[in-house]
């Protein structure tokens, strides 16, 4: 820690932040574009491999930055290598967890926002964890520099569903995205970020007013405000007249569907009458409705059966093009190393 005090933490600032760092150190504005591609565009993170910039630079460059943030700690990998888990120790020696995930062409790397999460939602092993800290902005961003440089497939992907509610670390959450969307940077487009939210009402209406465009995620997990509170006590403060108003502020504003995840856990929200709350609860809203059947942890909640998941998934589909939403099935992958939806969770 004694070494991060001294030097200039360069990973995570933005182009104009390295622009105004190498024109105080006696460089030019340019310099500043060239360490931004460095660091995102190429993810070297050693000076020594940036080329084409002076020795004294370099020099400067190795003895008074840090680059790196983040050491992993372990790697797992699911049985058939599509999914692998990463376990990273920060400085400070918390823990954080990424998931990237193969499926064809695409290549989706699950990232994290926070350490632990105090959002509570009680069917997430997360949650077990309680809020540690937020990360910053490079802490976000080297789980995708690692990710990248460790698997032999371009990221196609990038979605924050990883540990932690990344709308209550907004600003590195936005400032990472905005980053992996800069062509000089990750140059991934907007419609290949996906943030996800536990439902952070005031925060989704700050993401629509500053006319954001990647997508937008809201785990909505119950159809009535009293299952909900029961599952995710959020919605006592934000309940889902609330959470259903901003979501079709987002949808008609972008003039794109909003992602509405249910994360499908038996006897507790897969009744026949709860999949016809739902399709009236999402009703008129262009939407992407992605049921996850639950990845069980060692907690009390359980996977519906096959048949019961059948069920409610054949009442949404019914009424999915009158009703505006389109229903889509998530079964996650790499359960196996608990790698799936709800599984991220660090005991120190
Ligand atoms: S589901 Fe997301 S918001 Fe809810 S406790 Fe887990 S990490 Fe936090």
């Amino acid at each position: 820690m004694q070494e991060y005090k001294k030097k200039n933490i360069l990973i995570g600032k933005n182009l104009e932040e390295l622009q105004n760092w190498t024109q105080i150190n006696g460089e030019t504005k340019f310099r500043g574009t060239q360490l931004f591609e460095w660091v995102y565009k190429r993810g070297v993170l050693d000076p020594k491999q940036m080329t084409n910039i002076s020795d004294k630079f370099k020099n400067l460059l190795e003895n008074e930055c840090i680059f790196s943030t983040i050491k992993l700690e372990k790697l797992s990998t699911s049985n058939n290598n599509k999914t692998i888990k990463y376990l990273f120790k920060l400085k400070d020696n918390q823990f954080i967890e990424t998931v990237s995930m193969i499926d064809g062409k695409f290549h989706t790397v699950c990232i994290s926002s926070q350490v632990g999460c105090n959002v509570d939602c009680k069917f997430c092993a997360t949650a077990s964890m309680g809020f540690i800290r937020n990360l910053t902005a490079g802490e976000i961003i080297e789980q995708l520099i690692y990710v990248r440089s460790n698997v032999n497939q371009k990221i196609t992907n990038v979605v924050f569903m990883g540990m932690g509610e990344p709308f209550m670390n907004y600003d590195n959450v936005l400032k990472s995205a905005d980053i992996f969307h800069d062509n000089l940077g990750f140059g991934l487009s907007a419609k290949r970020i996906t943030i996800s939210t536990a439902g952070i009402v005031p925060k989704i209406q700050k993401y629509i007013d500053e006319n954001r465009n990647y997508n937008l995620a809201v785990s909505l997990n119950a159809p009535t405000d009293k299952q909900r509170e029961k599952i995710m006590p959020i919605n006592m403060i934000w309940p889902l007249k609330d959470l259903i108003r901003v979501s079709n502020e987002f949808s008609i504003g972008k003039r794109k569907n909003i992602m509405f995840e249910y994360v499908l856990l038996k006897g507790i929200n897969d009744h026949q009458e709860d999949a016809i709350n739902l399709m009236n609860l999402i009703k008129g809203i262009n939407s992407k409705l992605n049921i996850i059947p639950y990845n069980e942890t060692d907690g009390i909640y359980k996977r519906p059966k096959e048949q019961e998941i059948d069920n409610f998934i054949q009442i949404l589909l019914k009424n999915q093009k009158k009703f505006g939403y389109r229903v889509l099935v998530r079964w996650s992958k790499g359960q196996d190393i608990n790698a799936g939806c709800g599984q991220l969770v660090v005991n120190n």
